[in-house]
């Protein structure tokens, strides 16, 4: 039996929105400033905190104060050099959220552009949430470590690894930075070689369209070809990183079906003192939502009324951080429900999925899926559990049937297990609870998975049938 979104009779909860809008005006305003979210990845060390910082400093979201005081504190723990690294974790903590899920996200404004930043961490015990912050972006930032290159590219580092999961989960655009470059004294010769290997790994191995590849030649702890360009690069004539993500803004399709259903995960809760009221926020997926529609949260299926909708965000050049509420938000943003007239906030969870309530989206137990292997040890039997990844939760499972075997000349062979690098039609089934799940025709980046077992990733699926 085949589950699609079922369409059940509306709750009996107010489900209009508070105030009628010009939605296409509405639509029209926010796409004059288009928003790109990107997610920074790589090796543990190889600078991506401190290049964040860097771009936040220069771009005057954090003041000099700011820098000072964290030069400060960060001297006096023996560890100067990390204090441009601590901007994202100060940003964060002024925020002061409640529940957070281990990847900092912050929102920058350029007079043209709008830009979402993730900061995954680097560490292979951290994967789940590189994925969970993987999941969220348009683009991925894969910041590589000059001077130590072969560490993070061999079978243990985790440059191969993150673009191999960055790839799976849908991201098509990868910019590449070349950090650390100071300390190879600017070497062209050294950018040129990991330039070359990292292209060939991506285009040869990962398919990626040669065409959507940036790379770009960084030192950010001294901050040359960040925002400012470099005098150290004289070979480099390219734009600096700053300039190569608004071209990439400018790139991505940012229209938006508002016909399509709402979908967001909710990847952040914000406790409140009140039973009946939740602040949720989290990536809007898909279609778009105003105040005073009502919502349902899968898989408890609790139903809630939008009460209102904010944005948070700086300006370059104003350490100021604004909270603007929302007429409207769509598809793309960044954004943060207050719920009101819950029966419960209980069951609420960070990986659930908000839909509207007129469309309900049922859990399952298992789904079809093309499972791509990545290198593997021990072959996948029928039965052998596994651990499931998707926006931030992760579910133990077991591979329940092979479907089929695709061959590198599109045949599909029956086959009893699965080795390296197979491609196959699988049933998976989830064994400790069900999930609210998408196919990739319903969502082209919520209908994919990871799996890992015993720390390590061994796979990537495309969900292709709910079975119920
Ligand atoms: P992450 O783990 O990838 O986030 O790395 P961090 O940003 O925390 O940086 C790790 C270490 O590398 C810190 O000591 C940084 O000061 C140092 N570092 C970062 N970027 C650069 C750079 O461009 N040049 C040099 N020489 N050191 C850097």
């Amino acid at each position: 039996k085949v589950a699609k979104i079922k369409i059940k009779e509306p709750k009996p909860v107010a489900s209009k929105p508070k105030q009628k809008i010009n939605i296409d005006a509405e639509l029209a305003k926010k796409n004059s400033k288009p928003n790109l979210s990107f997610v920074v990845i790589g090796h543990v060390d190889s600078g991506k905190s401190t290049l964040i910082g860097r771009l936040l400093y220069d771009l005057g979201i954090v003041d000099s104060k700011t820098l000072h005081k964290l030069t400060k504190e960060s001297d006096a723990m023996g560890k100067s050099s990390f204090s441009l690294a601590w901007i994202m974790d100060q940003t964060q903590e002024e925020r002061s959220r409640g529940v957070t899920v281990d990847i900092c996200q912050t929102q920058i404004e350029t007079p043209t552009q709008k830009f979402t930043i993730i900061d995954s961490p680097g560490h292979k015990d951290y994967v789940p949430q590189m994925i969970n912050g993987v999941s969220q972006a348009d683009l991925a930032v894969m910041n590589i470590d000059a001077n130590s290159f072969e560490s993070g590219f061999s079978n243990q580092g985790q440059t191969k690894e993150h673009l191999t999961i960055a790839k799976s989960l849908g991201i098509e655009r990868c910019v590449v930075t070349i950090n650390k470059l100071d300390v190879t004294q600017w070497s062209q010769t050294v950018y040129d070689a990991i330039c070359d290997q990292i292209r060939q790994f991506l285009v040869d191995e990962l398919a990626y369209d040669a065409a959507n590849l940036v790379f770009v030649p960084t030192s950010g702890f001294l901050g040359d070809n960040v925002v400012k360009p470099s005098k150290n690069l004289s070979w480099y004539t390219g734009p600096t990183l700053m300039q190569v993500l608004e071209q990439e803004n400018r790139a991505v399709s940012h229209v938006v079906d508002k016909k399509s259903p709402f979908v967001m995960v909710i990847s952040d809760i914000q406790e409140s003192s009140k039973n009946d009221e939740l602040v949720i926020s989290g990536r809007i997926n898909s279609g778009i939502i105003q105040p005073g529609e009502s919502v349902s949260i899968s898989p408890s299926q609790e139903v809630a009324v939008v009460d209102s909708i904010s944005i948070t965000a700086s300006s370059v050049g104003s350490s100021v951080i604004k909270h603007d509420l929302q007429k409207l938000a769509q598809e793309g943003e960044f954004v943060e429900l207050k719920l009101k007239k819950l029966a419960s906030c209980e069951n609420i969870k960070i990986g659930d999925v908000v839909t509207l309530a007129s469309n309900v989206l049922q859990p399952v137990k298992k789904f079809k899926c093309e499972l791509n292997l990545f290198n593997i040890e021990r072959p996948l039997l029928v039965g052998t559990p596994f651990v499931l990844f998707k926006n931030g939760i992760s579910v133990p499972s077991r591979l329940s049937e092979i479907e089929s075997i695709v061959t590198k000349d599109g045949r599909s062979k029956k086959r009893r297990h699965l080795s390296s690098n197979n491609k196959a039609v699988v049933v998976v089934e989830l064994l400790e609870r069900e999930l609210p799940l998408l196919t990739v025709a319903q969502h082209h980046k919520l209908g994919r998975v990871v799996v890992r077992k015993d720390g390590l990733s061994i796979g990537a699926g495309k969900i292709l049938e709910l079975v119920a």
